[in-house]
């Protein structure tokens, strides 16, 4: 049976809805192809944003760790965390020991605004406060004080979203969750009463969702505070365009009648308050030494329906400014990546090159595929395209684009990539997928050149399987990198199982510190 071994970097859901759809369709290849996949993560932990992304709030949500969960216990995958790409291993290293590499490590630096004031302390990007509250390894537990009373959130995305409901969420709400002790400590502590959410377009232009924006209205001792001229669809959109989409857009429509409601309740007298703002761009955040003030700039739509500065400015006294405006990917050391787009240059999931053409046995999936957009399930579809590619590619299976095979199929063997030049028909040891047509012109399995035909390829070898494996765990091995297993990650979840008892907090309590994630598996910090 023909075998691949791939190789998965990153664990967030990109990473292990990649390694679930490299098990399901190899499996449904006729013959099936044997599939071995070993997820690389540079954290100790899996899950990437599921863990460090989610709100603590959002158990629903989080819940989805669960599914992921599976794919980690599937026989034929195996865990690598703490081993970081560019410094344990490279990518010469991943791709001279697997048939394919699969990059999948997300979106996780912030976008900037580019206004003055934007690095003054108390300037916050909103990425480093998520992984904060998140209990991020790499942030440090006691970092944030939150001794500002009123504070603004710049953005309308669902990250802003998130980020405004824990800052003005009473924080006893918040025992119950996975939330690390010293934040919630913190945000127990905390003297925030006043959120700005701050959009610089209109309700029709806001990306949050429904669900999200509702939660907000419906949060113990909060009030929502609107203000009626910015709610009005026409006051500052004179071409009537946002009127007629909070008509035909459903999801459009659904955030207006929630923040409708929210501007006919009556006035409440709440000890904290989140005021909803649109129309109002940021211009300038004011120190000196730290945030004292946050400009902005009221904006409009022209007859035109461009997006124009008025020239009407309002000074804000926040002592804190969250910047949620997008998250933004991180280039992999030596992987090729569009600096314009913040993406990996790639087709579909195939990695391109300098020249555009596809680079043999490289692949992305997730947001560093296609940038910061859609919810964890769209990753699901996008992970199936790209290793859809990946198997047309290596093992013959129907390309995306044309279901009946792959007509640009490459192949790599043992390591080295090896173009695989069009074959007319299949190898008589190679049979299609169901419904493939025997014949199909273009179809890469036969082709000299294709893994199974190189002198040498060990796929007649007994142990082939742990030969390839064994290969990443000699090379972390000579390098003095100890990976975290499986096992070590089960050691770490009981543990926060353990300080949820011993705190008489729900069913679990993120560890609060790498130090303390590394204790928990014995593993001593590097
Ligand atoms: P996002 O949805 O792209 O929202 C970014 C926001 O920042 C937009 O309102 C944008 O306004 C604004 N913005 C951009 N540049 C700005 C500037 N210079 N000044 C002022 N505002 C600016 O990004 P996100 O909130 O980071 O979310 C990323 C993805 O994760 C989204 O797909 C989101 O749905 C998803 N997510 C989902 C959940 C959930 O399902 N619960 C939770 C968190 C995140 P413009 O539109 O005017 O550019």
């Amino acid at each position: 049976m023909r075998r691949l071994q791939v190789a998965v970097v990153g664990s967030g859901p990109a990473g292990l809805y990649s390694a679930e759809a490299l098990i399901k369709q190899s499996s449904a290849l006729n013959p099936p192809c044997e599939m071995r996949v070993d997820v690389v993560d540079r954290l100790p932990t899996p899950y990437g944003l599921v863990r460090y992304g989610v709100a603590p709030d959002h158990k629903s949500i989080k819940s989805i760790a669960e599914k992921l969960r599976l794919v980690l216990e599937h026989d034929s995958v195996s865990f690598y965390g703490g081993v970081h790409l560019g410094h344990d291993v490279s990518r010469e290293d991943l791709l001279a020991s697997y048939d394919a590499v699969v990059y999948a490590t997300g979106a996780m630096r912030d976008r900037r605004m580019g206004i003055p004031g934007e690095d003054l302390p108390g300037s916050v990007a909103a990425t480093d406060f998520v992984n904060w509250y998140s209990g991020h390894p790499d942030v440090d537990p006691g970092k944030y004080v939150l001794d500002a009373e009123s504070v603004a959130v710049i953005g309308v995305g669902n990250v802003a979203v998130d980020v405004a409901r824990i800052l003005i969420r009473n924080p006893e709400d918040l025992r119950e969750t996975d939330i690390s002790q010293p934040v919630l400590d913190t945000l127990m502590a905390s003297k925030v009463r006043e959120v700005h959410l701050i959009g610089r377009r209109g309700p029709a232009q806001a990306k949050f969702t429904t669900k999200e924006l509702r939660e907000l209205g419906e949060l113990d001792g909060v009030e929502v505070v609107t203000y009626g001229g910015e709610v009005d669809l026409d006051a500052f959109d004179p071409t009537g365009e946002s009127a007629r989409l909070a008509e035909a857009d459903r999801h459009i429509r659904g955030n207006y009648t929630v923040i409708r409601d929210w501007a006919s309740r009556p006035a409440r007298a709440s000890a904290r308050r989140l005021f909803v703002r649109f129309w109002q761009r940021p211009t300038e955040i004011h120190g000196p030494r730290q945030v004292s003030g946050l400009t902005l700039e009221r904006t409009r739509l022209d007859s035109s329906g461009k997006f124009t500065g008025t020239g009407f400015f309002d000074t804000l006294n926040v002592d804190m400014v969250f910047r949620s405006v997008g998250y933004q990917s991180v280039p992999l050391a030596d992987v090729p990546f569009d600096d314009r787009s913040y993406v990996v240059p790639n087709a579909e999931g195939r990695v391109l090159g300098p020249d555009g053409a596809p680079l043999p046995g490289e692949y992305v999936a997730g947001w560093l595929k296609r940038g910061p957009s859609g919810v964890i399930g769209t990753n699901k579809s996008d992970a199936a395209q790209t290793v859809q590619w990946l198997l047309a590619d290596l093992a013959g299976g129907p390309s995306p684009e044309n279901e009946h095979g792959s007509e640009n199929g490459h192949a790599r063997a043992n390591g080295r990539a090896a173009a695989a030049p069009a074959s007319p028909a299949a190898a008589p040891d190679f049979p299609q997928a169901p419904g493939y047509p025997e014949a199909a012109p273009g179809y890469p399995g036969a082709a000299p050149g294709y893994p199974g035909a190189v002198p040498g390829y060990p796929e007649a070898a007994p142990g082939y399987e742990a030969i390839a494996r064994a290969s990443l765990e000699e090379l972390l091995a000579s390098r003095g990198v100890r990976p975290v297993s499986y096992a070590d990650w089960q050691k770490i979840e009981n543990a926060e199982k353990e300080l949820a008892a011993a705190l008489r907090r729900g069913a679990r309590v993120k560890l609060g510190s790498r130090e303390e994630i590394h204790r928990a598996c014995g593993m001593a910090m590097r």
